[in-house]
């Protein structure tokens, strides 16, 4: 089958450059009886499942040049080759890959809007997605697609590996295998999963619950205050009592971000300069002002004054905790009360990755400042527990 070439234009950093999406139809279907492993043996498929994967780039879509030794990009139109396990699905498998690949740290939101766009026209035609993306900011992509997905009711299930899928002690073939299987999975016909999920090492996590805590281990993601949607051993165990509920709704997606925010880490020693510098940099719109504990923050006069002036501009300040677990309760400790006095929203038990993902949509979807307070006080797509 002839690959069709689509040509899209990204701007990055105000450098234009191109990258092809090519799309290649790859059948994977065989003649095996389909997979019945699910949870506590429910039969998680029983009509063929169709699957489409998108490879971005990353590590796992990496593999060792028998010549050379270097490490170049998996041709996924060879998957069925590469990695004869799949044979053993009988899962109708189509991908469609970046020609070249990223590496995530290069990812952008004109990037996810491609990926959203790609997703919603693909929608009717599949059960569910896979896409191939390197570790570091799957996090950041898949909070930003929770958000710009509205109303799912297929999975949508983010990847990677530690080492690539060409090497011989990979972390990838299971990855792969296994996201492909719970994209595939249904139970009375109906997929299990309706949301943007990663899959790393035996986990199923809520996408934007998800924080890459290490970089060395293959269990690379938590989720510190959300429990895991599903555990695949030699059953995969989904959490029925975690899932998102299936929307009866038809597919929306919000495809205008804005991605004038900044992170304000605090520490002690903060100076007044680098507070003022970043509060007043050009065209911002929201700090997510990363505190301490419980959400915290330094009580010098300088500073409650910087926030303020801020605030008063009308740009927006969201309280994220600096802490892996646990939330921003403002007004438990004085040195968060008079945040709150100020304006500052308390973001709960967000990640920071969740919030700049939910700020960039927030700010893209309205400028009124009751509304967007009330868009950052709740929970829109499980990203946070309402406060
Ligand atoms: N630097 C790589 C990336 O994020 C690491 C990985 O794939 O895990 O694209």
């Amino acid at each position: 089958m002839p690959a069709l070439l689509l040509k899209i234009q990204l701007m990055c950093l105000g450098v234009e450059f191109s990258t092809t999406l090519e799309l290649t139809k790859i059948n994977i279907v065989d003649n095996h009886s389909p997979f019945q492993r699910g949870a506590g043996g429910i039969k998680t498929m029983t009509k063929k499942s169709k699957v489409l994967l998108i490879y971005t780039g990353g590590t796992i879509g990496m593999m060792e040049d028998a010549k050379s030794g270097h490490l170049i990009p998996f041709d996924f139109k060879q998957l069925k080759e590469q990695i004869p396990e799949l044979n053993k699905f009988n899962v109708d498998l189509s991908s469609i890959s970046f020609e070249n690949p990223l590496d995530s740290s290069n990812m952008q939101p004109e990037i996810w809007v491609k990926i959203a766009k790609l997703i919603e026209k693909k929608y009717s035609k599949v059960d569910g997605f896979v896409i191939l993306h390197g570790s570091d900011t799957m996090s950041f992509t898949a909070s930003a697609l929770s958000f710009m997905l509205e109303n799912l009711n297929k999975p949508v299930i983010l990847t990677g590996s530690q080492l690539p899928i060409g090497t011989i002690r990979t972390d990838g073939k299971e990855n792969l295998i296994t996201a492909i299987e719970i994209a595939a999975a249904k139970e009375k016909g109906k997929s299990i999963i309706s949301e943007v999920c990663i899959y790393f090492e035996s986990q199923l996590y809520r996408g934007n619950r998800t924080h890459k805590f290490n970089s060395e281990h293959f269990k690379a993601f938590h989720s510190a205050n959300y429990p895991i949607l599903a555990e695949a051993g030699v059953t995969i165990k989904y959490k029925f009592n975690a899932l998102k509920k299936a929307s009866t709704q038809k597919l929306k997606i919000h495809t205008s971000l804005n991605p004038n925010i900044a992170i304000l880490k605090l520490f002690p020693g903060i100076t007044q300069n680098i507070v003022e510098a970043i509060l007043n940099a050009k065209g911002i719109k929201a700090v997510i002002l990363e505190t301490f504990g419980s959400g915290n923050a330094s009580t010098q006069k300088w500073f409650i004054n910087a926030i303020k002036t801020t605030i008063d501009k009308g740009i927006v300040i969201l309280n994220v905790t600096q802490c892996n677990a646990g939330a921003v309760e403002q007004g438990k400790y004085a040195t968060s009360a008079s945040l709150a006095k100020m304006g500052v929203i308390g973001g709960a038990d967000i990640t920071t990755e969740a919030a700049v993902a939910k700020l960039m949509f927030v700010l893209g979807s309205t400028n009124n400042k009751k509304e967007i307070e009330k868009l950052l006080k709740s929970d829109l797509r499980g990203e946070m527990t309402d406060n």
